[in-house]
């Protein structure tokens, strides 16, 4: 067990874990962080952060290693494409156990961040990768000239379709109000952009075509009126859902699927810290995740050093 035995686990390598890992090794913990894909999380998917206090106009992935090399630099293990298959939190010692092993810790940062929610209508799952996508700086190339629908009116929605713009020749914007919850920096780019237009008090019923996307189905929710848009793609932003699925049992989370905690991100069980878009969080950006970060990892090495008076 001591050779895998950590002063504290981080589930998660998004600007919330890294950020934990640079504070808690700085504070010199032993420390390792877990990440299921690659490290940077969301970040990977973000052509361009413009909104990070210092850092202007830079590409995520970017952005992410730079996060990933300074907790590096202050001793942070970290492994990346890794499956967690279980968590024990209750426990005094916690253990993780992977494919690659169980690891131990006297506590656990959970930042397993979130991902896109689904839209759950007839089509999606048939095409998802065949014109159905949901990241535009992955699959936005595939879309020259062509013509694509996106769903939604928050801001990653506006913010991908603007993106966008750099490959397709027109953008129709569907969403569900006639007004966008976008910011409104967002929203003037997007109502200025000549590529860019909208369906207003719109859904999606269903996506249709052949071999990949090519039709629409819409529902006017004012009028009732069902009627069909020709499209190549349609990339859908309709929120975010909460990576809970591993822990979800053992912590108390609220009717959105998101992890609560203290003001100091303690969640309901000893040694267990959470931060990021995980958690009940009224802000979802990467300034908020490494923010959070460094708040729970404060904590966790408050708790650590409380264990050994
Ligand atoms: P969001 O803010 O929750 O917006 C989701 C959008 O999808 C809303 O416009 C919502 O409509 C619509 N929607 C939800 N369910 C739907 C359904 N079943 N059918 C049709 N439309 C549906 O999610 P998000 O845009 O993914 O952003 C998530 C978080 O990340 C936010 O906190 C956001 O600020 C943050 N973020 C920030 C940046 C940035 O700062 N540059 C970029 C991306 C994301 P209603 O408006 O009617 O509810």
């Amino acid at each position: 067990m001591s050779e895998n035995k950590y002063n504290l686990i981080i589930i998660g390598a998004g600007p919330a874990g890294l950020s934990a890992a640079l504070y808690a090794s700085r504070g010199s913990l032993s420390t390792l962080v877990l990440e299921k894909g690659l490290c940077g999380g969301e970040l990977n998917n973000t052509e361009e952060i413009e909104n990070y206090p210092g850092i202007d106009a830079k590409k995520g992935s970017e952005l992410a290693e730079m996060m990933t090399n300074h907790a590096k630099k202050f001793g942070a293990e970290i492994k990346e494409l890794i499956t967690i298959h279980s968590i024990d939190l209750k426990s005094k010692i916690k253990t993780v156990k992977t494919d690659i092993g169980d690891f131990y810790s006297d506590a656990i940062i959970i930042a397993t961040g979130s991902e896109h929610r689904k839209l759950g209508v007839k089509g999606e799952k048939e095409f998802a990768g065949k014109g159905v996508s949901y990241c535009a700086t992955c699959d936005g190339a595939f879309f020259k000239n062509k013509h694509v629908v996106v769903i939604g009116g928050g801001n990653s929605a506006i913010e991908e379709a603007i993106f966008l713009t750099r490959y397709v020749e027109k953008i129709t914007i569907v969403h569900r109000r006639d007004s966008l919850r976008a910011e409104k920096i967002l929203q003037k780019r997007a109502f200025s952009n000549s590529k860019i237009s909208f369906i207003w008090d719109t859904t999606i019923e269903e996506i249709k075509g052949e071999k990949t996307v090519n039709q629409v189905i819409l529902k006017n929710l004012k009028t009732g009126e069902v009627s069909n848009l020709s499209c190549d793609g349609v990339f859908i932003y309709v929120g975010l859902e909460p990576n809970v699925s591993l822990f979800k049992e053992q912590i108390e989370i609220d009717p959105e699927n998101k992890v609560l905690s203290d003001k100091f991100l303690h969640t309901n069980i000893n040694g267990v810290f959470v931060a990021g878009d995980v958690r009940n969080t009224p802000l979802r950006q990467a300034v908020n995740a490494a923010s959070d970060g460094a708040l729970a990892a404060v904590s966790a090495i408050n708790y650590i050093e409380s264990l050994e008076d």
